[in-house]
């Protein structure tokens, strides 16, 4: 590659790979697993602090050799076991700094990353800290069953349940399995006395509390009273009455609450925390046999690397929130003379979302026209006059005030033009000195400390659009649905200063198939910095933290498929492919709607024997059409490049 050599020659200002770290925040998000080498390459360190590391784009060429082609989503295994590893010793610190006497068991909610090599994975990973699944449904809870081999480990059932799913769930104990009955709705308990009764079998059963603990930012409805999961307070105390009269009030030992995803804010899980230790207590004394606490997901991620609670961010570290939770327990226990429970958290989110990075490529771009106008000729309209005149005039003192000038011109152009007294010519000359207006207003905006509200827009209407070869709708859909950001950067070229203002526009043909929201340190970016094109040269981004949720909430807007995936581990030397999964073909995604290739197929070879008979199309056309359509249907639904 010869990156760095023509580096030099197109910036002439020096920009260093600091630069780069600095623009993309990639220190605050990415640490430990992500930074910038000294060829200007993204590099990931999958193990974290213990060593080892590759280089993002080579890896992607070297995968792309291997008929991997772009978009491609690379999954680290090695990051998925530094995470499991990081969160549990961050329990086991915080359960000696505290003196608690009793463990911490967590364990995975599947609904958050579901794909079997990850699972798999993840359980035995898992292992030597007994860390077990929670399922969320009764899907979920049958591939839970199979995966988790741990001795000791927890299944936790979570989700609506019907008789099959609880009668499953007990049966499991059988197996060797810790399955955790979580009562979420009343009509649960008298199933679960029916089941336990018939199987003979006792249960370990929790109850899901509403607490009145409010989360905040996008989940914040996930608690209080009219939260769409738990038991309110009355719903508890039947139970605990129902339980009681069956004679079963030993079976229950858990109680579990769920204040929403990505908390940002420390606070708001202190409070959650002991609101949950006074019920927990309160059930030991209604007779409970109390032995587990969980407190469910909510452990955040810092897409935006600024640790603060903004929606994108979160003010705590791992560390501190494990803290918390052992300090308050062992705290209220300590108060009540109860010994303290076994803890348990379903961090999902904390642990799926750093080992995958989606990479994909830029097509093209385009741009507002830019660079000097031409100034108005003999016998133009007086418009163009105007506007000449106003982007000749434009300074550091008055370029607010002919910004409003230069629109309005813009405007009485093209109602002139509507009312025929312009020519399209004319209008073209008009909106060509408009955009010269708005290219010297913005530079002088950008050196400014304070930009007048009007004017923060110009950075947006002023952008390129560089069209990327995705689907957001499949492979981000956070990003369309609830305005979720992601760090997005290039990972090459970070030793050349990115001088294009950009957003990105996906191949669906849905205005809504963009993505132009970034991260910023303060509050959100309009626009994403990004280099020129090369002829001839590919320009990779990468998505960096969507291991958590994108997969299985991604659609086939448009009839995008899945993307092709990989697994990589870290070996000695330098890595090894574990897994490929193929992206989908064409055919695939035709059949999720009910079309048969070969039918379609078949229907074309008619049209075409028609056209022939018809003397419409020659023998090679059609013959070249059918096997483009043909070969179309065996292929990746993205484009090559
Ligand atoms: C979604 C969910 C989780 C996972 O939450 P994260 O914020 O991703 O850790 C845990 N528990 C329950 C009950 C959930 O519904």
């Amino acid at each position: 590659m010869s990156l760095s050599r023509t580096t030099r020659e197109d910036s002439p200002k020096s920009w260093a790979i600091e630069n780069s770290e600095n623009l993309y925040r990639i220190e605050g998000w990415g640490q430990p697993y992500f930074s910038i080498n000294a060829a200007g390459h993204v590099t990931v360190s999958p193990k974290g602090e213990r060593g080892g590391s590759l280089d993002l784009f080579e890896l992607v060429n070297a995968l792309k050799l291997r008929n991997l082609g772009l978009p491609l989503l690379i999954r680290f295994s090695d990051i998925l076991e530094d995470r499991i590893e990081r969160l549990n010793a961050c329990f086991a610190k915080a359960i000696a700094r505290y003196n608690y006497p009793g463990a911490y068991k967590g364990v995975y909610p599947v609904k958050c990353n579901q794909q079997r090599h990850l699972l798999e994975d993840l359980v035995r990973f898992g292992k030597p800290h007994q860390f077990g699944l929670e399922a969320g449904s009764k899907p979920e809870m049958m591939i839970a069953l199979a995966l988790l081999d741990t001795p000791g480990a927890l299944l936790i059932c979570n989700g609506y349940k019907d008789r099959e799913y609880i009668e499953t769930a007990m049966l499991a104990s059988r197996l060797g399995q810790t399955p955790l009955i979580v009562l979420e709705q009343i009509e649960e308990v008298q199933l679960c006395i029916e089941a336990s009764r018939q199987l003979g079998i006792k249960p370990i059963l929790g109850i899901r509390a509403k607490l009145s603990t409010q989360g905040v930012g996008r989940w914040g409805s996930s608690t209080g009273d009219r939260a769409k999961f738990g038991l309110t307070i009355p719903e508890i105390i039947q139970a605990v009455q129902e339980l009681r009269d069956a004679d079963l009030l030993g079976c229950l030992q858990l109680l579990h609450f769920h204040i929403g995803s990505q908390i940002s804010a420390i606070n708001v899980i202190k409070d959650a925390i002991q609101e949950a230790s006074k019920i927990y207590v309160e059930l030991a004394h209604l007779g409970a046999d109390m032995k587990y606490l969980d407190v469910g997901g909510g452990l955040g991620v810092d897409y935006d690397g600024s640790q603060t609670n903004f929606y994108a961010s979160k003010n705590y570290n791992m560390q501190n929130y494990a803290n918390d939770i052992v300090a308050e327990l062992k705290e209220a226990c300590a108060e009540h003379n109860l010994p303290v429970p076994t803890l348990i958290s379903e961090s999902g989110r904390a642990i799926a979302s750093h080992q995958s990075v989606l990479i994909f490529d830029v097509l093209g771009t385009s741009d507002v026209p830019s660079g000097a106008p031409e100034p108005p000729q003999e016998g133009e309209s007086a418009i163009i006059r105007y506007l000449w005149e106003t982007y000749q005039s434009i300074n550091e003192e008055n370029f607010q005030e002919l910004y409003h000038d230069a629109a309005q011109f813009k405007e009485e152009a093209i109602s002139r033009f509507n009312l025929g007294i312009l020519r399209l010519t004319e209008r073209a000359r008009a909106e060509r000195l408009y955009w010269a207006c708005c290219e010297k207003i913005l530079a002088i905006t950008r050196k400014q400390e304070y930009v007048p509200d009007e004017l923060e827009d110009l950075e947006k209407i002023m952008a390129s659009i560089y069209y990327i070869n995705l689907s957001v709708f499949q492979s981000a859909p956070d990003c369309w649905a609830i305005d979720q950001l992601f760090p997005i950067m290039p990972i090459h070229r970070l030793d050349e200063e990115p001088t294009r203002r950009a957003i990105l526009a996906d191949l669906t043909c849905d205005s809504d198939g963009k993505i132009d929201r970034f991260i910023d340190l303060r509050d959100v970016k309009s626009v994403l910095e990004l280099h020129n094109l090369k002829p001839g040269e590919p320009y990779y981004l990468g998505m960096f933290l969507n291991g958590a949720y994108q997969e299985i909430m991604g659609n086939l807007h448009n009839l995008f498929g899945d993307t092709n995936a990989v697994h990589i581990q870290l070996t000695p030397k330098a890595y090894k492919i574990e897994h490929v999964v193929k992206g989908d073909t064409m055919t695939e995604v035709l059949g999720y709607v009910q079309y048969d290739s070969e039918d379609l197929i078949e229907q074309i070879r008619r049209l075409c024997e028609q056209a022939l008979l018809d003397k419409r199309i020659t023998i090679q056309e059609s013959q070249r059409l059918l096997q483009n359509y043909e070969q179309s249907l065996s292929r990746y639904t993205y484009l090559s490049s």
